[in-house]
């Protein structure tokens, strides 16, 4: 049985990671400078208004995932997005990684995010995005949430095994290839190059085409203060006008992927 409903062939998410200054937390261990900071301000300031326009102009409905700080910090740029029809998830208070946190401290910042994002959205989120560790998937499900997107083990969404059997925690796996912040992120003393958006679309469309002729997922992991560069957003809208003119991609949020999947993936297929 196809993980799709009748007529869709491949499914996509836009997913965006409103971390803001957070960003440059995970990239430079701890020690942004002031500059580094303002790269990470332009995401809910600039790039965000122009990722929406971007949607609204190609009728697509995106998850953003939203550190509870941020939310806080910018409660009219996320309530902006709630506004437009996009689900607004979880993705940490403060940027933490779970990894380094013991289960309590995780029970503890999987609530405060949320009541962050609760109090500027009106709605608790469903899904997260966490930098896991050994016992996260485990924290989130107990915690009731519908979906996890962060793993790269597979390509299509599967059910966490939690105390040896198949829950019903979806996992909506990403991937690099699929991200921007491999791509675009860059600052001083990092050792990597930019890369034009040319070489980024390239990329982008070898991977859905090979999704679509596999009736696979593609799961976009992208960052406001990245891809909302003009020159880079305008690529991302090439590639989506293109996957959009096959007629049977649907894009949707990372949400309703995971409520299709809660209902289709057998429980012993995990
Ligand atoms: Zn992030």
């Amino acid at each position: 049985m196809s993980l799709w409903a009748e007529g869709v062939r491949c499914c996509a998410v836009l997913s965006f990671d409103l971390d803001a200054d957070l960003f440059w937390k995970v990239w430079l261990n701890g020690k942004p400078s002031l500059l580094d900071r303002s790269q990470g301000e332009y995401g809910p300031r600039v790039g965000l208004p122009r990722i929406l326009a971007m949607l609204a102009r190609n009728d697509i409905e995106a998850t953003f995932f939203v550190p509870g700080r941020i939310a806080e910090r910018y409660p009219d740029a996320v309530r902006s997005i709630a506004d437009a029809g996009h689900e607004i998830a979880h993705h940490g208070y403060d940027h933490e990684d779970f990894s380094k946190l013991s289960a309590n401290e995780q029970r503890e910042v999987l609530a405060r995010g949320s009541q962050a994002l609760e109090a500027v959205t009106g709605r608790a989120p469903r899904g997260a995005r966490l930098i896991p560790g050994e016992d996260t998937a485990a924290i989130v499900h107990e915690a009731g949430y519908l979906y996890s997107s962060i793993m790269m083990d597979a390509e299509t969404p599967y059910r966490y095994v939690i105390d040896g059997k198949a829950s019903d925690l979806i996992e909506l796996p990403t991937t690099f290839a699929l991200n921007d912040s491999s791509c675009f992120a860059y600052s001083f003393g990092l050792a990597k190059p930019l890369l034009t958006p040319g070489i980024v679309e390239a990329m982008y469309l070898e991977e859905f085409e090979a999704e679509y002729e596999e009736r696979g997922f593609c799961m976009f992991m992208l960052h406001p203060q990245l891809i909302g560069r003009p020159g880079r957003l305008r690529m991302l809208e090439r590639v989506v006008t293109h996957m959009k003119s096959y007629g049977d991609v649907l894009f949707t949020t990372a949400e309703k992927v995971a409520e299709r999947c809660r209902q289709v993936l057998p429980r012993d297929g995990a």
